[in-house]
Parts: C-alpha cells; structure tokens; sequence
C-alpha cells in the first residue's frame, strides 16, 4: 500500500489563521501544515482518511484523480468541514463515494449536515453511508480494515489498521481493546498534537507516543496531527531513531 499525508496539521492547521506561526519557524516549508489527513492506494482502490476544511485543496496538491471510499475518524471540524464536498466529488467522478464512519460520527454529522442524508434532495446521493463498528473488522471496497476507538473529549475517535499500517489520530490513551489491533504494525501514523509541551487538551505528546511504541514496537513511527507548538527542526532533534515527522506531501510505502 502507498500512503501520502494530506494534512500534518492540528485542528489550527499551521500557521494559524492571521498568518500566526506560534512557535513555528516560518522559513521552513515543512512547519506549513493543512489539517490532518491521509491517502491510501490499497489494491487498486483509493481511500482518504477524513476531509477537513483545506480537502479539495489538499486533493489537487498531490494530483489525486479518484476516490473510491472515505472513513472518518470523528466529526470535528478539522477532519470533516470538507466532507459536504464529497458530493461534488462523487459527481465528477461518476460513481458512489463509500463513506464509513461510527455511528456516534454519524449522529454527530446528521446534525452538521442533514442535507447529506436527504438521498435524493440533495447531490449527496452520491454519498454512500457506511457504520464502521466501534471495535473489530470491517471491509470497504473490499479491502479489508480493522478498527477501534479511542476517548476524544467526551467523544470517540476511530483509529484504523490495514495489514502493517496503522493510522491513530486524536487520543490521549489507547483503552486495552485498542492494543491488540495495534500489535504488529510496522508503521505507525500517530497523533503527536502536542509534541514536547504535554498539556491536557484531549490530545498526545512525545511521552505519550513513546509509551504506546514500546509497547507495540513498530519499526517506524511518524508523528502528525502536529500544532503550531511543534516546530520541525526543534521536534525533530528530541525524537527517538525510529521515530519521524510527517509533514504535507510525505510519501511511503508500507
Ligand atoms: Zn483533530
Ligand atoms: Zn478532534
């Protein structure tokens, strides 16, 4: 599978609106960060996890030409705001968009954008809606994911495994079901929004992330969901070996 962030950034996105750069060095190209988001090419099909405010954007970027499914990891503005576009999408390309999400996300979202439940009302009937389980297995498209969910404020985000690659994004713990998924995975892309400043704001740290690899020991953890506390060049000198940054345009093989 090929993976490519689409977004490195925390719910601020880096610099912050008003060109605010907080402890952000401005002149390096990799402090620059649209919202958190990835793209996958597994078997042929083509996946983004979440589509925050900056998705079309972030879709013409990295010249992604289809799409066949999404899945969500929770319904703040940061990894949704550009899921009404996925009609607009579907349209284009002529088929159905698969959209996963846990039914908590879904309740969440008919509140955000009922018009994207309507069928046939609206565009959005291009949008076919899918419950991800909150624990356990699923398939999209016919690629197979697994799932689980961790606290986020008084929600729950879900963080996906496909084969070796795992995808966690805004958690603070792992609960005990979440790290038998875990197990095995060779790349981890983990949600570091905090980087060397821990602070209890629903989200993880550097200390944080260390914990859960010595537990489940992958061979390569790539730090993103990143704020504009979490310089590049800064972060980076304090990371362990295996450890890395992600940042906007980053591609890998898993
Ligand atoms: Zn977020
Ligand atoms: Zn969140």
């Amino acid at each position: 599978m090929k993976v490519t962030i689409l977004g490195s950034g925390s719910a601020y996105g880096c610099p912050m609106i008003f060109n605010n750069w907080r402890k952000l060095n401005p002149n390096h190209p990799k402090n620059i960060r649209n919202r958190a988001s990835i793209y996958m090419e597994i078997e042929g099909k083509k996946f983004v996890v979440d589509c925050g405010p900056e998705f079309r954007l972030q879709i013409n970027q990295n010249n992604i030409t289809g799409l066949n499914a999404v899945l969500i990891t929770h319904s703040h503005y940061d990894h949704v705001a550009g899921v009404p576009e996925l009609s607009r999408a579907s349209s284009i390309l002529n088929h159905s968009i698969e959209v996963w999400a846990s039914d908590e996300t879904q309740s969440e979202l008919k509140l955000e954008y009922p018009f994207l439940f309507n069928g046939e009302e609206y565009e959005g009937n291009g949008l076919r809606w899918r419950v991800c389980p909150n624990v356990g297995e699923f398939e999209a498209c016919g690629v197979k994911f697994q799932t689980f969910q961790v606290p986020h404020h008084r929600w729950h985000c879900s963080a996906f495994r496909h084969q070796d690659f795992a995808y966690v994004t805004d958690w603070e713990e792992i609960p005990a079901e979440g790290l038998p998924i875990l197990q095995g995975v060779k790349t981890l892309l983990i949600e570091c929004n905090n980087g060397l400043y821990p602070e209890k704001n629903g989200h993880s740290d550097l200390e944080n992330v260390k914990k859960i690899a010595e537990i489940i020991k992958p061979k390569r953890v790539i730090l993103t969901h990143l704020s504009a506390r979490v310089d590049y060049e800064e972060t980076l000198a304090a990371l362990p070996k295996n450890f890395e940054l992600a940042y906007d345009g980053m591609c890998f093989e898993v």
